[in-house]
């Protein structure tokens, strides 16, 4: 079974949470694109973990974790995510962790790149989260970054190195007037925090050759939400990277597997981090009551998200971009403080109401939410494990969602912890 587990929206749909959950069925977890810019949030029975670059499989030991090539690590951050895990007694020895050795190097030049732009657009600005993760991208696809196997090759490295430096620099202080990287700092970043993880870097496509020849199950757990995609979210406030499904066998380093699944993390209502539209927002009082029931403080740089109710034409793109067969609705017990549920059904665009979600990002900035709502549910529903336990205004708002978006919920989730969780079929 080859499964990719991929978000629906503008991320945060609780993907760290359903793969710790659905991991337990699968023997590998891959993470397919981006880098350490992503946060997904692990409540289990070992304590709370915010993972960044590290796959959410990673907390199960007899899971096997990989780092594919469409993958961007820092070197650094991977490091201190190894560390936290260690400080809480979690050991990631090689072979419970693999990176490829085709993915990409996130050097500390590229989060300085990404800080130096954003400070230059001042109120422009993207809301980045200085990662180095646009730059680094752009760079592989100008074919001027350093891979994980590189450093494996220790004669050759500062060579590569100083070379790609040289051309920096001429951004970094003639564009930027920013004082030059130096050489001796790069290289000295690439051996204290490289060299520490030559043990887990190998050909991950040949172990997942062997994998998928041997029948093993594979989840592939993407990063960021459908609309963050570079191709088919909101450009150009969109992620550097490819986050859907279709992607993830390529990202994974299996070009030739075809995926067998794709569940849809979908929110019960929406939340964005960063800049860009993001039409369904609420503003004020109710705002405000969301973000504190939903606890929307963004897990890897603690930004308050912003936030909004279920966003039915986003929901219904998202989920068919990332070819959903079933979906996990989370954070449905947020809502039970709500007397009646704003849902957005539609846009007002140039007073014309829209259905289908715009390509461009003109019509989406004018874009305006067309809001009903349904009735609340009033009640603690954190402890319901069956869907007929759930009040009735919850199962009717989860068969609305259902309906809407054409693709069936499979799972509700009510709760962080792992087994706080509705299985419907
Ligand atoms: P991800 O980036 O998609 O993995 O999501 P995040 O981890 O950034 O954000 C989801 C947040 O919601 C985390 O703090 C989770 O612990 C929490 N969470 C996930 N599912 C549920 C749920 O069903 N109910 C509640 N109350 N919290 C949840
Ligand atoms: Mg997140």
């Amino acid at each position: 079974m080859l499964t990719a587990i991929v978000g629906t929206n503008w991320g945060d749909e609780g993907k760290g949470r359903m793969v710790d959950l659905l991991s337990a069925e699968y023997d590998v977890v891959i993470r397919y694109q981006g880098g350490n810019n992503a946060g997904h949030t692990v409540v289990n029975d070992r304590g709370t973990f915010v993972l960044n670059l590290l796959p959410s499989g990673v907390l199960r030991p007899e899971t096997v974790n990989v780092l594919g090539p469409g993958v961007a690590i820092d070197l650094e951050h991977l490091s201190g995510e190894l560390q936290k895990l260690s400080d809480a007694g979690i050991a990631v020895p090689p072979g419970h962790l693999l990176i490829s050795d085709r993915a990409t190097i996130c050097l500390p030049y590229h989060k300085l790149l990404d800080c130096l732009e954003e400070d230059r657009l001042g109120d422009k600005r993207f809301g980045s989260t200085r990662r180095g993760i646009s730059p680094v991208y752009a760079d592989k696809y100008m074919k001027k970054t350093l891979r994980m196997g590189d450093l494996l090759h220790g004669n050759s490295l500062p060579g590569k190195a100083a070379a790609l430096l040289e051309w920096k620099n001429l951004v970094i202080a003639g564009g930027y007037g920013h004082p030059a990287v130096s050489e001796a700092e790069l290289l000295q970043w690439l051996e204290r925090y490289g060299r520490p993880l030559i043990p887990y870097i190998c050909d991950t496509t040949a172990y997942l050759e062997r994998a998928v020849r041997d029948g093993r199950n594979l989840l592939f757990e993407a990063q960021l939400g459908a609309l963050r995609d570079i191709d088919f979210g909101i450009y150009p406030y969109t992620s550097a990277t490819t986050t859907l499904a279709a992607y993830a066998p390529i990202g994974a380093g299996i070009p030739f597997a075809r995926l067998d699944q794709s569940i849809g993390i979908m929110k019960a209502y929406s939340s964005c981090v960063g800049e860009g539209p993001f039409p369904c927002e609420l503003f004020g009082p109710a705002g405000d009551a969301l973000r504190e029931a939903g606890g929307e403080y963004g897990a890897a740089t603690g930004r308050p998200r912003r936030v909004g109710g279920f966003d039915v034409v986003a929901s219904r793109y998202g989920a068919a971009m990332q070819g959903c067969g079933s979906l996990a609705l989370t954070k449905l017990d947020v809502l039970s403080y709500l007397d009646r549920i704003p849902v957005c059904e539609a846009y007002e665009i140039g007073g014309r109401r829209v259905e289908q979600f715009p390509a461009g990002i003109d019509e989406l900035k004018a874009a305006k939410p067309i809001y009903t709502e349904l009735p609340g549910f009033h009640e603690d529903i954190s402890g319901c494990r069956t869907f007929g336990s759930l009040p009735e205004a919850a199962q009717a708002y989860i068969r609305y969602i259902e309906q809407a978006v054409g693709c069936p919920i499979r799972y509700v989730s009510v709760g962080a912890d792992r087994d706080a969780i509705i299985r419907r079929f």
